[in-house]
């Protein structure tokens, strides 16, 4: 009856992809639907054919052209775009509606949807796949399909609805071989490619066998193409027959097509963002942000309070001097292999993260109490036990691992992680090479500690760095002859710091070279300024730490400094401890002797606290002995003569070696070391360390107006 009543329009009307009906044009009952008018309103045709217009669009004024809102059998509305012509069977007057979704529909919810994936963080397959079957199903008739460029290959993407074997044959393919990839107006060029009809077409002769038995017969792609102009991809629909695509069909193919290129690009920058902005890129291991994230989660998870939860937190010990004595690969090919090492000696649902340069931490959910934790930190301990070989080198790795545990050692994310670093600082400084459960009175002195290590390496740059100076003079005449070159740090938080705090982390970090670089540059300028408005110039003395003294390059940076400020080098003397010259004695006398030749003075600090030696100190060419201010203070009264600051005296002297008194707080102090013979003397007696104005306007008159000004 339908196909009778639809006017001999029969076929088509059945097969129509749009919904159709035919009404009686008097009653407007419906006498025929097809089966898209079926799946339209949700019924079947012979439920629709025993209704009329009036019923079906469900407006007070049916709409013949143009936009309305009709229901379903289940009372839902839907937005559909009416057209309406009349016809004629068997005398009787018809009217033949065609229904399709409103045009721009489409276009809206694909825009709507792709931008809600794309916040959403979808991957790009899932979006280009919800892009093709919008597409499709708004366009029954048509087939689409959203192919990557990646290498100068295609890459199957998305196609709903072509055969497996089609879409096999195009996965992968090079783009030169690709249909009509040789010709300028193709979609790899950034132009609009159509194949009016795959059976004739030379292009498609390889995939048209596939192409027609998939009832395939025309093709229509559209680039897929970047702010930029690069072309990322193409999006291309298959007709069942050979027909130009009408013009609401090639805009939504170009739509489709615009918006599975935003994806793309959108995804190729903030996917290779995300992954570099979450991942450490030596080991590939989540790196801090990411590790604090899974922690978070962890911790938010429902129940996970009944199954406890343990941070691991993992040092690499000394793995800087690995990075300085062999290079920045050696101890990045290090720090891999130790990862590798570490995944194994967790369980599955552990996380391991790189979290500071030397430091991994290990997220371990179920493992709820200290012991647990312990054993699980001494597993992964021993997993770096064997020396690892990196391009030639055997190397021995030591893990000093700290472990907190949840609830007892905190409930908070952030507290967790602290606390596991706070336990393996704790391991670190006890020994190295062991694992430390986390105690509670390890947090305050740990917290300033770290508070300084990640705010010290801009401190210089920030210009919190400042330089204190101490007179010395002389221990004969009284005169001022020098001055020491004392560190200060004036840390935003933390306010004014001394060296003790700081001068350690800045050793263990590295930083140390830095800060010790700028210190000398200031204080050899400095001293050149004084010198310049001074008749009698004085000595300035710098404290350079053993780090610095043992690196390659040091006496040059030595002769830089005086070369950029033009100090006499005469006028400088280098404070070195005992620790600096403890290790390879004979390299230590190499590098005094070199310092020697540029005309710099070397001091050996402190002395009397170390490895003080007799013969030690013969064999090491430094021209004045600093004895430790704990020989002074043990000075009561001007008669004191205590046996062993008498014997420091007597023996620099015996060697040639000038001595320095330091730390001389009273008069009585003053007159004893004086007795002894020492040389110079430096003390609060005389003067604290005071910035450049107040030590230029207290001791050095005559150039107080020059040096106050240049500062
Ligand atoms: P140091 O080289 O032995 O410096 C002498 C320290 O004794 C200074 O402490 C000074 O303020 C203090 N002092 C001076 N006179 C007296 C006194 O009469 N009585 C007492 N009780 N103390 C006195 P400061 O400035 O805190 O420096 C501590 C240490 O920090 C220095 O010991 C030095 O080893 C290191 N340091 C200072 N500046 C630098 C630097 O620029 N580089 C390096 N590597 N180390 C530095
Ligand atoms: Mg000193
Ligand atoms: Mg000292």
């Amino acid at each position: 009856m339908s196909a009778e009543a639809s006017g001999g329009a029969g076929q088509w009307f059945e097969a129509s992809p749009w919904a159709g009906l035919a009404l009686d044009g008097d009653t407007l009952r419906v006498l025929a639907a097809n089966p898209a008018a079926a799946r339209l309103y949700g019924r079947t045709p012979e439920q629709l054919c025993q209704m009329n217009w009036a019923e079906l669009s469900g407006d007070a004024a049916p709409v013949w052209e143009g936009r309305a809102v009709h229901r379903r059998e289940d009372g839902s509305a839907f937005e559909v775009e009416v057209a309406t012509g009349a016809a004629c069977a068997d005398g009787r007057a018809l009217r033949v509606v065609q229904l399709k979704p409103p045009a721009c529909d489409m276009e809206g919810t694909l825009a709507a949807e792709v931008v809600e994936m794309l916040a959403g963080r979808q991957a790009v397959e899932p979006i280009l796949f919800r892009i093709a079957e919008l597409f499709d199903r708004r366009f029954p008739a048509l087939a689409s399909a959203a192919l990557l460029l990646a290498d100068g290959r295609l890459v199957h993407a998305a196609a709903p609805r072509l055969g497996v074997p089609l879409r096999h044959s195009l996965d992968g393919l090079p783009i030169e071989e690709a249909p009509g990839s040789g010709e300028p107006a193709s979609p790899y060029w950034g132009e609009s490619a159509n194949t009016a009809d795959i059976a004739a077409d030379p292009r498609w002769s390889r995939w048209r066998a596939l192409a027609l038995d998939g009832g395939l017969r025309g093709c229509w792609s559209e680039p897929m193409v970047s702010g930029a102009g690069e072309i990322l991809g193409v999006f291309s629909v298959f007709l069942a027959r050979v027909r130009p695509l009408d013009r609401a069909e090639r805009r939504a193919v170009r739509a489709a097509a615009h918006m599975a290129g935003l994806a793309v690009e959108h995804r190729n920058l903030t996917g290779e963002l995300t992954y570099q902005a979450f991942h450490d890129p030596v080991t590939g291991l989540p790196n801090r942000i990411l590790f604090e994230e899974r922690l978070r989660q962890a911790l938010a998870r429902p129940g996970h309070e009944g199954r406890g939860l343990a941070i691991l937190y993992i040092h690499l010990d000394r793995i800087s001097v690995v990075a300085d004595l062999l290079g920045r690969q050696v101890s990045d090919l290090l720090l891999d292999q130790a990862a590798r090492r570490l995944e194994p000696a967790l369980r599955g649902g552990d996380t391991l993260g790189r979290v500071r340069e030397h430091d991994f931490a290990a997220l371990l959910p179920g493992v709820g109490s200290p012991a647990a934790a312990d054993a699980s930190g001494e597993r992964v301990r021993q997993s770096l036990a064997a020396p690892f070989a990196v391009l030639g080198h055997e190397l021995t790795v030591t893990a000093s691992v700290g472990a907190a545990v949840y609830p007892v050692h905190g409930t908070e994310a952030a507290a967790l992680l602290l606390n596991a670093e706070t336990a393996s600082r704790a391991a670190q400084r006890t020994g190295r090479n062991r694992v430390q459960s986390f105690q509670p009175e390890m947090s305050a002195r740990t917290r300033q500690r770290l508070l300084i290590e990640s705010t010290l390496g801009r401190a210089a740059e920030r210009g919190e760095l400042n330089l204190l100076y101490q007179p010395q003079f002389d221990g004969a005449g009284g005169r001022l002859c020098g001055a020491e070159a004392l560190l200060r740090w004036n840390h935003p938080e933390i306010g004014l710091s001394s060296p003790a705090a700081f001068i350690p982390v800045a050793e263990e970090t590295g930083l140390i070279v830095e800060i010790g670089r700028w210190a000398l540059v200031e204080a050899c300028r400095q001293a050149a300024r004084w010198a310049a408005g001074s008749e009698r110039p004085i000595r300035v003395a710098v404290n350079v730490s053993p780090v610095q003294f043992d690196r390659d390059g040091f006496v040059e940076s030595v002769a830089e400094a005086l070369r950029e400020t033009g100090l006499d080098p005469a006028l400088l003397e280098i404070e070195l401890t005992e620790g600096a010259l403890a290790g390879d004695i004979d390299r230590a006398a190499l590098t005094l002797g070199r310092l020697a030749e540029l005309g710099a003075g070397t001091a050996l600090d402190d002395f009397g606290t170390g490895y003080s030696s007799l013969s030690y100190l013969q064999r090491l060419p430094v021209g004045v002995i600093k004895m430790d201010r704990a020989f002074t203070q043990q000075i009561v009264s001007e008669s004191d003569r205590p046996p062993l600051a008498s014997g420091i005296v007597t023996l620099a002297h015996a060697l040639g070696r000038r001595v320095v008194a330091e730390g001389i707080e009273t008069e009585a102090q003053r007159a004893a070391v004086c007795a002894m013979g020492v040389d110079v003397l430096q003390g609060f007696l005389f003067g604290p360390p005071s910035d450049v104005g107040t030590f230029a306007s207290r001791w050095l008159p005559e150039t107080a107006r020059l040096a106050g000004a240049s500062r």
